[in-house]
Protein backbone atom coordinates (compact mmCIF):
# COMPACT_ATOMS: atom_id res chain seq x y z
CA UNK A 1 0.00 0.00 0.00
CA UNK A 2 1.44 3.01 -1.18
CA UNK A 3 1.39 6.52 1.25
CA UNK A 4 -0.37 8.36 -1.23
CA UNK A 5 -3.78 5.56 -0.88
CA UNK A 6 -3.24 5.51 2.66
CA UNK A 7 -3.63 9.34 2.84
CA UNK A 8 -6.30 9.47 0.02
CA UNK A 9 -8.11 6.37 2.74
CA UNK A 10 -7.67 8.86 6.06
CA UNK A 11 -8.81 11.82 3.96
CA UNK A 12 -11.64 10.42 2.46
CA UNK A 13 -12.53 8.07 6.04
CA UNK A 14 -15.36 8.62 8.46
CA UNK A 15 -18.68 8.68 7.04
CA UNK A 16 -19.66 4.85 5.79
CA UNK A 17 -23.47 6.14 5.08
CA UNK A 18 -25.56 7.80 3.29
CA UNK A 19 -27.50 9.62 5.22
CA UNK A 20 -29.90 12.55 4.86
CA UNK A 21 -27.76 15.30 6.37
CA UNK A 22 -24.46 13.92 4.70
CA UNK A 23 -26.16 13.92 1.50
CA UNK A 24 -27.33 17.95 2.32
CA UNK A 25 -23.77 18.16 3.16
CA UNK A 26 -22.57 17.30 -0.37
CA UNK A 27 -26.19 18.52 -2.38
CA UNK A 28 -24.66 21.96 -1.33
CA UNK A 29 -21.30 21.22 -2.64
CA UNK A 30 -22.26 20.08 -6.11
CA UNK A 31 -24.77 22.58 -6.65
CA UNK A 32 -22.14 25.87 -5.85
CA UNK A 33 -20.35 24.15 -8.70
CA UNK A 34 -23.13 23.78 -11.05
CA UNK A 35 -23.72 26.86 -10.36
CA UNK A 36 -20.33 28.32 -10.62
CA UNK A 37 -20.21 26.14 -14.00
CA UNK A 38 -23.06 28.37 -15.65
CA UNK A 39 -25.48 25.32 -15.64
CA UNK A 40 -29.17 26.84 -15.95
CA UNK A 41 -31.23 26.98 -12.30
CA UNK A 42 -34.02 24.77 -13.25
CA UNK A 43 -31.95 22.12 -14.71
CA UNK A 44 -29.55 22.04 -11.48
CA UNK A 45 -32.51 21.49 -9.12
CA UNK A 46 -34.08 19.18 -11.42
CA UNK A 47 -30.70 17.29 -11.46
CA UNK A 48 -30.15 17.22 -7.67
CA UNK A 49 -33.97 16.04 -6.75
CA UNK A 50 -33.02 13.33 -9.24
CA UNK A 51 -29.25 12.45 -7.80
CA UNK A 52 -30.86 12.96 -4.20
CA UNK A 53 -33.49 10.10 -4.94
CA UNK A 54 -31.45 7.87 -6.09
CA UNK A 55 -28.67 8.51 -3.75
CA UNK A 56 -31.01 7.64 -0.67
CA UNK A 57 -32.80 4.77 -2.46
CA UNK A 58 -29.89 2.47 -2.55
CA UNK A 59 -27.51 1.13 -0.02
CA UNK A 60 -23.64 2.24 -1.07
CA UNK A 61 -20.73 0.36 -0.95
CA UNK A 62 -18.55 2.53 0.82
CA UNK A 63 -15.96 0.04 1.12
CA UNK A 64 -14.01 -0.63 -1.68
CA UNK A 65 -10.60 -3.11 -2.43
CA UNK A 66 -7.75 -2.11 -3.11
CA UNK A 67 -4.93 -4.15 -4.17
CA UNK A 68 -6.48 -7.08 -1.90
CA UNK A 69 -6.67 -4.51 1.15
CA UNK A 70 -10.09 -3.04 1.74
CA UNK A 71 -11.08 0.99 2.46
CA UNK A 72 -13.50 3.22 3.48
CA UNK A 73 -14.23 6.29 1.21
CA UNK A 74 -16.72 8.83 2.82
CA UNK A 75 -20.24 8.85 1.86
CA UNK A 76 -20.52 12.47 0.64
CA UNK A 77 -17.31 11.73 -1.95
CA UNK A 78 -19.20 8.84 -3.41
CA UNK A 79 -21.93 10.93 -3.76
CA UNK A 80 -20.11 13.14 -5.48
CA UNK A 81 -18.91 10.22 -7.93
CA UNK A 82 -22.21 9.46 -8.26
CA UNK A 83 -23.41 13.15 -9.22
CA UNK A 84 -20.15 12.61 -12.12
CA UNK A 85 -21.82 9.66 -13.44
CA UNK A 86 -25.51 10.94 -13.40
CA UNK A 87 -23.91 13.90 -15.53
CA UNK A 88 -21.78 11.48 -17.31
CA UNK A 89 -24.92 9.64 -18.40
CA UNK A 90 -27.44 12.75 -19.09
CA UNK A 91 -25.17 14.35 -21.65
CA UNK A 92 -23.62 11.20 -23.43
CA UNK A 93 -24.65 10.65 -26.92
CA UNK A 94 -24.90 7.33 -28.43
CA UNK A 95 -24.28 6.49 -32.11
CA UNK A 96 -23.10 8.96 -34.67
CA UNK A 97 -23.05 12.16 -34.82
CA UNK A 98 -23.88 13.04 -38.36
CA UNK A 99 -27.09 11.16 -39.55
CA UNK A 100 -26.38 10.69 -43.15
CA UNK A 101 -28.63 10.76 -46.25
CA UNK A 102 -30.12 7.51 -47.30
CA UNK A 103 -29.53 8.85 -51.04
CA UNK A 104 -27.36 12.00 -52.18
CA UNK A 105 -25.39 14.25 -50.23
CA UNK A 106 -25.92 15.00 -46.53
CA UNK A 107 -27.14 18.01 -46.05
CA UNK A 108 -25.81 19.60 -43.08
CA UNK A 109 -27.33 23.17 -41.47
CA UNK A 110 -25.84 25.41 -38.65
CA UNK A 111 -27.44 28.01 -37.40
CA UNK A 112 -27.10 29.97 -34.11
CA UNK A 113 -26.64 33.22 -32.46
CA UNK A 114 -23.90 36.36 -34.32
CA UNK A 115 -20.59 35.48 -33.14
CA UNK A 116 -20.94 32.24 -31.41
CA UNK A 117 -18.75 30.69 -34.00
CA UNK A 118 -21.13 29.47 -37.02
CA UNK A 119 -18.65 30.38 -39.56
CA UNK A 120 -15.67 28.75 -37.76
CA UNK A 121 -17.13 25.50 -36.94
CA UNK A 122 -18.67 25.68 -40.56
CA UNK A 123 -14.75 25.24 -41.60
CA UNK A 124 -13.87 22.98 -38.59
CA UNK A 125 -16.68 21.01 -39.60
CA UNK A 126 -15.55 20.68 -43.26
CA UNK A 127 -12.00 19.94 -42.00
CA UNK A 128 -13.27 17.01 -39.84
CA UNK A 129 -15.36 15.42 -42.70
CA UNK A 130 -12.19 16.21 -45.24
CA UNK A 131 -10.04 13.84 -43.20
CA UNK A 132 -12.73 11.53 -42.87
CA UNK A 133 -12.57 10.91 -46.34
CA UNK A 134 -15.76 12.85 -47.03
CA UNK A 135 -16.17 15.38 -50.00
CA UNK A 136 -17.66 18.50 -48.27
CA UNK A 137 -19.18 21.80 -50.09
CA UNK A 138 -18.99 24.72 -48.00
CA UNK A 139 -22.35 27.45 -48.62
CA UNK A 140 -22.13 31.01 -47.40
CA UNK A 141 -25.77 31.68 -46.99
CA UNK A 142 -24.99 34.92 -44.17
CA UNK A 143 -25.59 37.43 -46.54
CA UNK A 144 -26.25 39.40 -43.13
CA UNK A 145 -23.19 40.69 -43.04
CA UNK A 146 -21.36 41.46 -46.13
CA UNK A 147 -17.55 39.84 -44.47
CA UNK A 148 -19.15 36.83 -43.83
CA UNK A 149 -19.12 35.53 -47.20
CA UNK A 150 -15.45 36.35 -46.80
CA UNK A 151 -14.50 34.83 -44.15
CA UNK A 152 -16.18 31.76 -44.86
CA UNK A 153 -13.89 31.93 -48.56
CA UNK A 154 -10.91 32.70 -46.65
CA UNK A 155 -11.26 29.22 -44.85
CA UNK A 156 -12.08 27.47 -47.30
CA UNK A 157 -9.44 27.91 -49.42
CA UNK A 158 -7.04 27.52 -46.59
CA UNK A 159 -8.24 23.80 -46.51
CA UNK A 160 -8.63 23.57 -49.94
CA UNK A 161 -12.73 23.11 -49.61
CA UNK A 162 -14.90 24.53 -52.29
CA UNK A 163 -16.88 27.63 -50.97
CA UNK A 164 -20.64 27.99 -52.67
CA UNK A 165 -22.19 31.53 -52.75
CA UNK A 166 -24.18 33.42 -55.22
CA UNK A 167 -23.76 37.25 -54.41
CA UNK A 168 -26.88 38.90 -54.75
CA UNK A 169 -29.05 36.18 -53.99
CA UNK A 170 -31.20 35.71 -50.96
CA UNK A 171 -30.34 33.06 -48.61
CA UNK A 172 -32.82 30.49 -49.28
CA UNK A 173 -31.92 30.69 -52.96
CA UNK A 174 -28.50 30.30 -52.43
CA UNK A 175 -29.14 26.92 -49.80
CA UNK A 176 -31.61 25.57 -52.96
CA UNK A 177 -29.01 26.07 -55.45
CA UNK A 178 -26.13 24.78 -53.98
CA UNK A 179 -27.65 21.14 -53.87
CA UNK A 180 -27.36 21.16 -57.66
CA UNK A 181 -23.55 22.51 -57.19
CA UNK A 182 -23.07 20.01 -55.08
CA UNK A 183 -24.17 17.33 -57.25
CA UNK A 184 -22.72 18.58 -60.42
CA UNK A 185 -19.31 19.00 -58.43
CA UNK A 186 -19.36 15.48 -56.44
CA UNK A 187 -19.62 17.07 -53.00
CA UNK A 188 -21.35 14.97 -50.84
CA UNK A 189 -21.74 16.51 -48.00
CA UNK A 190 -23.38 20.11 -48.10
CA UNK A 191 -22.83 22.90 -44.53
CA UNK A 192 -24.76 25.71 -44.91
CA UNK A 193 -23.70 28.80 -43.17
CA UNK A 194 -26.24 30.75 -42.44
CA UNK A 195 -26.95 34.35 -41.25
CA UNK A 196 -26.83 35.29 -36.98
CA UNK A 197 -28.30 38.03 -34.73
CA UNK A 198 -27.32 39.63 -31.66
CA UNK A 199 -30.77 38.10 -30.16
CA UNK A 200 -32.95 36.17 -32.13
CA UNK A 201 -35.70 37.73 -33.60
CA UNK A 202 -38.90 36.66 -36.59
CA UNK A 203 -37.35 37.51 -39.97
CA UNK A 204 -34.21 35.25 -38.79
CA UNK A 205 -36.10 32.47 -37.39
CA UNK A 206 -38.38 32.74 -41.04
CA UNK A 207 -35.20 32.93 -43.01
CA UNK A 208 -33.63 29.65 -41.58
CA UNK A 209 -37.05 28.21 -41.61
CA UNK A 210 -37.71 28.70 -44.89
CA UNK A 211 -33.95 27.31 -45.86
CA UNK A 212 -35.06 24.67 -43.79
CA UNK A 213 -37.59 23.37 -45.16
CA UNK A 214 -36.08 24.43 -49.28
CA UNK A 215 -33.44 22.46 -48.40
CA UNK A 216 -34.76 19.60 -45.74
CA UNK A 217 -31.19 19.04 -44.39
CA UNK A 218 -30.27 15.23 -42.46
CA UNK A 219 -29.06 17.48 -40.03
CA UNK A 220 -29.77 20.54 -38.14
CA UNK A 221 -26.79 21.90 -35.60
CA UNK A 222 -27.07 24.84 -33.28
CA UNK A 223 -23.73 26.44 -32.48
CA UNK A 224 -23.28 27.85 -28.84
CA UNK A 225 -20.97 29.88 -27.11
CA UNK A 226 -19.81 28.69 -24.20
CA UNK A 227 -19.33 31.65 -22.71
CA UNK A 228 -23.20 32.64 -22.90
CA UNK A 229 -23.95 30.73 -19.67
CA UNK A 230 -27.22 30.96 -18.32
CA UNK A 231 -28.38 32.41 -21.69
CA UNK A 232 -27.47 29.13 -23.29
CA UNK A 233 -30.99 27.19 -22.33
CA UNK A 234 -33.15 30.60 -23.42
CA UNK A 235 -31.67 30.46 -26.87
CA UNK A 236 -31.88 26.84 -27.36
CA UNK A 237 -34.96 26.50 -27.00
CA UNK A 238 -35.87 28.91 -29.01
CA UNK A 239 -34.59 27.94 -32.19
CA UNK A 240 -35.17 24.11 -30.81
CA UNK A 241 -39.27 25.06 -30.85
CA UNK A 242 -38.59 26.48 -34.76
CA UNK A 243 -36.21 24.47 -36.03
CA UNK A 244 -35.78 21.14 -34.32
CA UNK A 245 -32.46 20.78 -34.00
CA UNK A 246 -30.30 18.04 -34.12
CA UNK A 247 -27.37 18.41 -32.26
CA UNK A 248 -24.83 21.10 -30.70
CA UNK A 249 -21.61 22.32 -31.29
CA UNK A 250 -20.10 24.02 -27.91
CA UNK A 251 -17.32 26.36 -28.72
CA UNK A 252 -14.79 28.44 -26.73
CA UNK A 253 -14.48 25.57 -24.67
CA UNK A 254 -10.62 26.99 -24.58
CA UNK A 255 -11.58 29.49 -22.33
CA UNK A 256 -12.43 29.61 -19.01
CA UNK A 257 -16.55 28.74 -19.51
CA UNK A 258 -16.83 25.87 -17.22
CA UNK A 259 -19.43 24.40 -19.81
CA UNK A 260 -22.65 24.26 -18.02
CA UNK A 261 -24.14 25.48 -20.94
CA UNK A 262 -23.34 21.55 -22.56
CA UNK A 263 -25.94 19.89 -19.52
CA UNK A 264 -28.10 22.61 -19.94
CA UNK A 265 -28.88 22.74 -23.53
CA UNK A 266 -28.63 18.45 -23.40
CA UNK A 267 -31.81 18.79 -20.40
CA UNK A 268 -33.81 21.29 -22.31
CA UNK A 269 -34.16 20.23 -26.17
CA UNK A 270 -32.92 17.08 -25.69
CA UNK A 271 -30.43 17.12 -28.64
CA UNK A 272 -27.14 16.53 -28.08
CA UNK A 273 -23.81 18.21 -27.52
CA UNK A 274 -21.60 16.39 -30.59
CA UNK A 275 -18.46 18.71 -31.54
CA UNK A 276 -16.72 21.17 -29.43
CA UNK A 277 -14.52 24.19 -30.39
CA UNK A 278 -11.05 24.35 -28.52
CA UNK A 279 -10.16 27.35 -30.41
CA UNK A 280 -9.98 29.80 -33.09
CA UNK A 281 -8.43 27.79 -35.69
CA UNK A 282 -9.56 24.73 -37.65
CA UNK A 283 -8.00 22.08 -36.15
CA UNK A 284 -9.77 23.00 -32.64
CA UNK A 285 -12.38 20.57 -33.10
CA UNK A 286 -13.39 17.43 -31.24
CA UNK A 287 -16.04 14.92 -30.82
CA UNK A 288 -17.81 15.52 -27.61
CA UNK A 289 -17.28 13.84 -24.29
CA UNK A 290 -19.32 13.40 -22.19
CA UNK A 291 -16.87 12.22 -19.25
CA UNK A 292 -14.08 15.36 -19.55
CA UNK A 293 -17.13 17.20 -19.70
CA UNK A 294 -18.96 15.37 -16.67
CA UNK A 295 -15.59 16.70 -14.07
CA UNK A 296 -15.60 19.93 -15.88
CA UNK A 297 -18.93 20.81 -14.85
CA UNK A 298 -18.84 19.35 -11.76
CA UNK A 299 -14.94 21.16 -11.20
CA UNK A 300 -14.19 18.40 -8.91
CA UNK A 301 -11.95 15.99 -10.85
CA UNK A 302 -10.03 15.37 -7.79
CA UNK A 303 -12.44 13.49 -6.18
CA UNK A 304 -13.58 12.08 -9.12
CA UNK A 305 -10.21 10.94 -10.06
CA UNK A 306 -9.46 9.92 -6.27
CA UNK A 307 -12.79 7.27 -6.66
CA UNK A 308 -11.90 5.94 -9.83
CA UNK A 309 -8.40 5.23 -8.78
CA UNK A 310 -10.35 3.35 -5.67
CA UNK A 311 -12.49 1.36 -7.72
CA UNK A 312 -10.11 0.31 -10.08
CA UNK A 313 -8.47 -2.73 -9.89
CA UNK A 314 -4.47 -1.92 -10.45
CA UNK A 315 -3.56 -3.45 -14.00
CA UNK A 316 0.02 -4.54 -13.26
CA UNK A 317 1.25 -4.83 -16.42
CA UNK A 318 -0.67 -1.45 -17.17
CA UNK A 319 1.35 0.44 -14.56
CA UNK A 320 4.28 -0.98 -15.57
CA UNK A 321 4.25 -0.33 -19.07
CA UNK A 322 3.40 3.26 -18.22
CA UNK A 323 6.54 3.73 -16.19
CA UNK A 324 8.30 2.03 -18.72
CA UNK A 325 6.98 5.25 -21.38
CA UNK A 326 7.60 7.64 -18.78
CA UNK A 327 11.37 6.45 -18.53
CA UNK A 328 11.27 6.98 -22.22
CA UNK A 329 10.92 10.60 -21.68
CA UNK A 330 8.59 11.61 -24.12
CA UNK A 331 4.91 12.63 -22.19
CA UNK A 332 2.44 15.05 -22.20
CA UNK A 333 0.90 16.33 -18.77
CA UNK A 334 -1.63 14.44 -19.19
CA UNK A 335 0.25 11.16 -19.03
CA UNK A 336 1.95 12.75 -16.24
CA UNK A 337 -0.80 12.44 -13.87
CA UNK A 338 -1.63 9.47 -14.99
CA UNK A 339 2.12 8.38 -14.81
CA UNK A 340 2.07 9.83 -10.82
CA UNK A 341 -1.07 7.80 -10.42
CA UNK A 342 0.69 4.83 -11.65
CA UNK A 343 3.59 5.46 -9.53
CA UNK A 344 1.72 5.64 -6.72
CA UNK A 345 0.09 2.43 -6.89
CA UNK A 346 3.84 0.75 -8.09
CA UNK A 347 4.97 2.42 -4.72
CA UNK A 348 7.10 5.75 -4.75
CA UNK A 349 8.87 7.13 -7.12
CA UNK A 350 11.97 7.17 -4.88
CA UNK A 351 11.01 3.12 -4.21
CA UNK A 352 11.32 3.12 -8.68
CA UNK A 353 14.35 4.65 -8.95
CA UNK A 354 15.73 2.72 -5.64
CA UNK A 355 15.17 -0.54 -7.81
CA UNK A 356 16.67 0.45 -10.92
CA UNK A 357 20.21 -0.77 -11.75
CA UNK A 358 20.96 2.78 -11.98
CA UNK A 359 19.99 3.89 -8.65
CA UNK A 360 23.67 4.76 -7.23
CA UNK A 361 23.27 7.23 -10.27
CA UNK A 362 21.98 9.45 -7.44
CA UNK A 363 24.25 8.69 -4.39
CA UNK A 364 22.57 11.37 -2.46
CA UNK A 365 19.02 10.12 -3.39
CA UNK A 366 16.85 11.85 -5.44
CA UNK A 367 16.92 15.42 -6.10
CA UNK A 368 14.62 17.16 -4.13
CA UNK A 369 12.82 18.47 -6.87
CA UNK A 370 11.66 15.15 -8.13
CA UNK A 371 10.43 13.71 -4.46
CA UNK A 372 7.04 14.41 -5.46
CA UNK A 373 5.34 14.19 -2.15
CA UNK A 374 2.37 11.69 -2.62
CA UNK A 375 0.47 14.02 -0.80
CA UNK A 376 0.37 16.79 -3.68
CA UNK A 377 -1.15 14.20 -6.11
CA UNK A 378 -4.94 16.12 -5.68
CA UNK A 379 -3.50 18.87 -6.04
CA UNK A 380 -1.34 18.47 -9.12
CA UNK A 381 -4.89 16.64 -10.16
CA UNK A 382 -6.79 19.49 -10.15
CA UNK A 383 -4.30 22.19 -11.59
CA UNK A 384 -3.67 19.80 -14.55
CA UNK A 385 -7.61 19.39 -15.13
CA UNK A 386 -7.82 22.51 -15.27
CA UNK A 387 -5.44 23.15 -18.11
CA UNK A 388 -6.58 23.72 -21.48
CA UNK A 389 -5.61 21.18 -24.00
CA UNK A 390 -3.00 23.62 -25.84
CA UNK A 391 -1.42 24.62 -22.09
CA UNK A 392 -1.21 20.54 -21.70
CA UNK A 393 0.57 20.23 -25.22
CA UNK A 394 2.39 23.48 -24.62
CA UNK A 395 3.37 23.86 -20.63
CA UNK A 396 5.51 26.41 -22.27
CA UNK A 397 2.81 28.87 -22.69
CA UNK A 398 2.20 28.74 -18.77
CA UNK A 399 5.53 30.10 -18.56
CA UNK A 400 5.75 32.91 -21.64
CA UNK A 401 1.84 33.86 -20.81
CA UNK A 402 1.08 34.32 -16.91
CA UNK A 403 -2.19 34.81 -17.39
CA UNK A 404 -3.00 31.30 -17.94
CA UNK A 405 -1.36 30.74 -14.65
CA UNK A 406 -3.81 33.18 -13.13
CA UNK A 407 -7.07 30.99 -14.84
CA UNK A 408 -5.79 27.80 -13.61
CA UNK A 409 -4.93 28.86 -10.14
CA UNK A 410 -8.46 30.17 -9.52
CA UNK A 411 -9.87 26.98 -11.45
CA UNK A 412 -7.38 24.83 -9.40
CA UNK A 413 -7.38 26.52 -5.99
CA UNK A 414 -3.96 26.30 -5.61
CA UNK A 415 -1.88 29.50 -5.95
CA UNK A 416 -0.22 30.64 -9.07
CA UNK A 417 3.80 30.10 -7.20
CA UNK A 418 2.34 26.81 -6.98
CA UNK A 419 0.91 26.04 -10.62
CA UNK A 420 4.58 27.08 -11.95
CA UNK A 421 6.59 25.33 -9.51
CA UNK A 422 4.45 22.66 -10.69
CA UNK A 423 4.90 22.89 -14.90
CA UNK A 424 8.68 23.14 -14.13
CA UNK A 425 8.27 20.49 -12.06
CA UNK A 426 7.07 18.50 -14.53
CA UNK A 427 9.27 20.07 -17.34
CA UNK A 428 12.43 18.93 -14.83
CA UNK A 429 10.98 15.43 -14.59
CA UNK A 430 10.17 15.21 -18.12
CA UNK A 431 14.05 16.02 -19.08
CA UNK A 432 15.24 13.54 -16.38
CA UNK A 433 13.32 10.87 -17.10
CA UNK A 434 14.12 10.71 -20.22
CA UNK A 435 17.80 10.86 -19.12
CA UNK A 436 17.43 7.83 -17.11
CA UNK A 437 15.79 5.78 -19.77
CA UNK A 438 18.88 6.99 -21.97
CA UNK A 439 20.86 6.21 -19.05
CA UNK A 440 19.99 2.98 -18.55
CA UNK A 441 20.19 1.98 -22.27
CA UNK A 442 17.55 -0.76 -21.92
CA UNK A 443 14.04 -0.70 -20.01
CA UNK A 444 14.41 -4.45 -19.53
CA UNK A 445 17.22 -3.73 -16.93
CA UNK A 446 14.30 -2.81 -14.80
CA UNK A 447 13.12 -5.87 -12.19
CA UNK A 448 10.11 -7.10 -13.27
CA UNK A 449 9.75 -5.10 -16.80
CA UNK A 450 9.69 -6.32 -20.32
P1 LIG B 1 -20.47 33.52 -36.29
O1 LIG B 1 -20.85 34.95 -36.23
O2 LIG B 1 -21.41 32.68 -35.49
O3 LIG B 1 -20.27 32.99 -37.67
O4 LIG B 1 -19.07 33.40 -35.50
P2 LIG B 1 -17.61 33.28 -36.10
O5 LIG B 1 -17.35 31.93 -36.61
O6 LIG B 1 -17.33 34.43 -37.01
O7 LIG B 1 -16.76 33.43 -34.74
C1 LIG B 1 -16.84 34.58 -33.91
C2 LIG B 1 -15.51 34.73 -33.16
O8 LIG B 1 -15.33 33.63 -32.28
C3 LIG B 1 -14.32 34.71 -34.08
O9 LIG B 1 -13.39 35.64 -33.60
C4 LIG B 1 -13.78 33.31 -33.95
O10 LIG B 1 -12.40 33.25 -34.18
C5 LIG B 1 -14.10 32.99 -32.52
N1 LIG B 1 -14.25 31.56 -32.26
C6 LIG B 1 -15.05 30.66 -32.87
N2 LIG B 1 -14.94 29.43 -32.33
C7 LIG B 1 -14.04 29.54 -31.33
C8 LIG B 1 -13.48 28.62 -30.37
O11 LIG B 1 -13.80 27.42 -30.29
N3 LIG B 1 -12.55 29.14 -29.51
C9 LIG B 1 -12.18 30.44 -29.54
N4 LIG B 1 -11.29 30.86 -28.65
N5 LIG B 1 -12.69 31.33 -30.40
C10 LIG B 1 -13.60 30.90 -31.30
MG1 LIG C 1 -20.67 33.80 -39.47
Amino acid sequence: LSRGFRQARNRLAGLTELTEQNIETALREVRLSLLEADVEIGVVKAFLSRVKEKALGRTLEVKVKHGGETHEVSASDHFIKICHDELEAMMAHEGQEIVWAQSGATGIMVVGLQGSGKTTSCAKLARYLDKEGKKPLLVAADMQRPAAVEQLKVLGDQLKIPVFNIPGASPVEICAAAREHAKKQGRDVIIYDTAGRLAIDEPLMKELADIKSRTKPDNIFLVVDAMIGQDAVKTARSFHDRLDISGVIVTKLDGDARGGAALSIKEVTGAPVLFTGLGETTDKFEPFRADGMASRILGMGDVVGLMQDFEQVVDQKKAEKDAARMLQGDFTLDDFLEQVRMIQKMGSLKDLVDKLPIGNMFPGGLPQDVNLDDRELVRIQAVIQSMTALEKRDPYALIREPKRVERISKGSGSKPEAVTELVQKFLFMRQMMGGLGQNMGMLGKIPGMK
